[in-house]
This record gives structure tokens, C-alpha cells and sequence, in this order.
């Protein structure tokens, strides 16, 4: 299959895999953030860590959209899900995440609440459709993959003149989020990780463009390789960081060309600008609150912003106290260091939110990684 078996050839990930071991510097640590939950995932699937001289480290990055939802924003969803009048509609993932009451938008859907499992956005406009005299709410999350398409569903309510549809936007955004690990406060609470260079994610690249990653390329002297979802294009990735890392230098490069170009996708953008705006500051679970890192809807579209419609107040709330998802989405800490992981916290039993994606680490490590220390 063209594009997909080429970039899983066992015998290419070995070649890669010794040039890897003949470049690396014995003396030194190579420490490098996969931003992006897709790859996180492919790492533990295909055993990439197996593959690479013990002084290169993989450290998982806060890229899973289900993972980085802060409580409040789930509990602002639980509540709208319990008025009466409201039809929620949620990607699945997001049905599993726990709150601090151990509720979950999957509980209270079977105490009754009316909450619909779609595959996509435009799902939500059929349903408000086929259901006027309901509010129908998408709860809209992700990073800037993500975000075009709730831009078209706004669009599109708007033109059909719907009045009983609304998104609850949670989009948030990448580079944001990259500089804040980085650079922010917390990191004194948190502790700290030495990185060295970044995987840049695959398909927020496709829309974003490789340009954005300049910025902190330059200010904070990280390279960055932005990489797709195969074994074959993580390794090259991972190759191609270690090679900036020996010669000093510091810069974006593009290892994924079949699908990212410099610009990015130019109509897309253009289309989340007209409808989207930078909110000041956005809580991300695991991060706390980043300063431009997440985006809002537009006054113009105000009809369609279920913040509006509905009073949506702001809520914090603290994760639970056994969980450690914040020092792993900020790659501080890994899966196996959690006290819970495999035995209280499983993907059947999720305690954080890292558990319930598969793109989340905690589950991806229980996948793939959690007996390769022991095997
Ligand atoms: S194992 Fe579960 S409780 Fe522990 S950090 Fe991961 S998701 Fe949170």
C-alpha cells in the first residue's frame, strides 16, 4: 500500500536504526519531546525506544487533545449535558475522561442524560436538524486539526439559520503550548526535564505549516523535525534531531513533505481566522494556565458560542490527588512512575485522562510497553 507499507519496512528501520547508533555521542544525552499523542502512540506500538542506544530518550509531550481538557471544562459539559433541553454531541474518547467525582460524560449518558457519540463534526448539524425544539451543543475539542472543521459546522448553522445549535469551543494550540513547557513558571513546581529538541506533530503541521515552529526554534535553541505517524518517519525524525543536536544547530526541518509544506494549508487558516480568536489565557490539564493558547469564538458568530448560550461559568478543579497526568504531559515524569498505573488505572478503568485515548501515554505505554522491561 503506497505510502503506509514504505514507511513500516522492517529491515529500513534497522538501516536507520544503525546510523542512529553510529551517530549518537556516547558522552552525551539526547532527550527529545513528541509533542504529539499520535506519535507517542507510535512509538510504544512499534517498540521505536528498543531501536535506539539507551543515551537517546523519548519523552512524551502533551499532544493528546482528550488528554489535556482540564476537569472544569468536563464538568462544564456534565452540567450542560444534565439540562433537559440539551443534546450534547462529543467524540468518543471523550465520554470516558474522568472528573473528580469519578463522573464521566459516559455516567451520567446512562443515568439518562441525552449525550450522542459522533464521528465528526457535521454530525452535530444533522442532529440539530432532525431535533429543532432541542439545543444542540458539539463539544469541540483538539488541536489545529481539529479546528477547521468546527469552523465549517459554525458556518454551515449559520447559513441553514439553525437556532438550536451551539459549540462548546475548547480548541487549543500548538506552538502555545511547546513555548509554555519551555518557558513557563510551573516548571519550578513541577521540576524539570532537560529537552534537547522536538518531534513536530504530523497532522497539526499539515494544516499550521512548518513556519510557526520557527519561533521557538530560534528563541530556545531547540530543533525541531517535524515527522508523520510511521515507525519509518519517527526514526528518520529521531535521526535527523540527533544530527542538529552534534552539529549545534538549532532549526525546523521537514522529515514529513508528502503532507506539510512551509505555509501550511492557507484555506484552512483563513477559514478558523474568520470565525476563531486567541483567547487570552486557556487552562490545559497538566500545563495550567497558558497565556494565547487556545482560540474562541468570534463575536459575529456569537449565536453559535455555547459559552454565550448558556452561561458557561469558568471552573477549576484539581485533578485527583493519586494521578499524575501533569508531570507526564509535561514529560517530567513516565506512565510506570505513576503508583496506580496498570493496577488501580487502566484503560477499562480510567483514573486521568491520560488512560483513555489511545494517543494518551499512560495508555499507550499499558498497550504496547508495560511488560517490554520485564519480557
Ligand atoms: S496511570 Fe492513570 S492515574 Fe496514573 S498518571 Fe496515568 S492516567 Fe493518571
Amino acid at each position: 500500500m503506497k505510502y503506509i507499507d514504505e514507511f513500516r519496512d522492517g529491515g529500513l528501520a534497522k538501516k536507520i536504526a544503525a546510523r542512529i547508533v553510529r551517530e549518537v555521542d556516547p558522552r552525551r544525552h539526547y532527550h527529545l519531546m513528541e509533542f504529539c499523542g499520535g506519535h507517542t502512540h507510535a512509538i510504544s506500538r512499534y517498540g521505536i525506544p528498543d531501536l535506539l542506544p539507551s543515551n537517546v530518550h523519548m519523552i512524551h509531550g502533551p499532544g493528546c487533545p482528550v488528554c489535556v481538557l482540564p476537569i472544569g471544562r468536563i464538568e462544564n459539559a456534565i452540567q450542560l449535558a444534565q439540562q433537559a433541553e440539551v443534546i450534547l454531541c462529543s467524540y468518543g474518547d471523550m465520554l470516558r475522561v474522568p472528573t473528580h467525582r469519578g463522573m464521566s460524560l459516559l455516567k451520567i449518558k446512562a443515568q439518562g442524560a441525552d449525550i450522542r457519540m459522533i464521528y465528526s463534526s457535521t454530525d452535530a448539524i444533522k442532529i440539530a436538524q432532525q431535533n429543532p425544539q432541542r439545543q444542540v451543543v458539539f463539544l469541540a475539542i483538539g488541536f489545529e486539526t481539529t479546528t477547521p472543521p468546527s469552523a465549517i459546522v459554525i458556518k454551515q448553522a449559520q447559513a441553514l439559520g439553525l437556532t438550536n445549535f451551539s459549540v462548546f469551543c475548547n480548541h487549543v494550540l500548538t506552538p502555545s503550548a511547546i513555548s509554555h513547557i519551555l518557558q513557563s513558571p510551573e516548571v519550578r513546581q513541577f521540576g524539570w526535564v532537560p529537552l534537547d529538541g522536538f518531534i513536530g506533530p504530523a497532522h497539526v503541521s499539515a494544516v499550521i505549516g512548518s513556519r510557526p515552529y520557527e519561533y521557538f526554534a530560534e528563541e530556545f535553541q531547540k530543533p525541531v523535525v517535524i515527522a508523520g505517524f510511521e515507525p519509518l518517519d519517527v526514526m528518520q525524525a529521531i535521526l535527523m534531531l540527533i544530527r542538529q543536536i552534534n552539529e549545534g544547530r538549532a532549526q525546523v526541518e521537514n522529515e514529513f513533505t508528502r503532507a506539510v509544506t512551509y505555509q501550511g494549508n492557507l484555506k484552512a487558516q483563513h477559514l478558523v481566522a474568520e470565525v476563531f480568536e486567541l483567547r487570552r489565557a486557556f487552562e490545559w490539564r497538566g500545563l495550567g494556565w497558558v497565556p494565547y493558547s487556545a482560540l474562541r469564538i468570534k463575536a459575529a458568530f456569537s449565536d453559535f458560542d455555547a459559552e454565550k448560550r448558556f452561561q458557561i461559568p469558568a471552573l477549576s478543579i484539581a485533578d485527583n490527588k493519586a494521578c499524575e497526568c501533569g508531570a507526564i504531559l509535561r514529560g517530567i515524569k513516565h506512565p510506570k512512575d505513576c503508583k496506580i498505573f496498570g493496577t488501580v488505572c487502566t484503560p477499562d478503568n480510567p483514573i486521568g485522562s491520560c488512560m483513555v485515548s489511545s494517543e494518551g501515554a499512560c495508555a499507550a505505554y499499558y498497550s504496547y510497553g508495560r511488560f517490554r522491561q520485564t519480557a
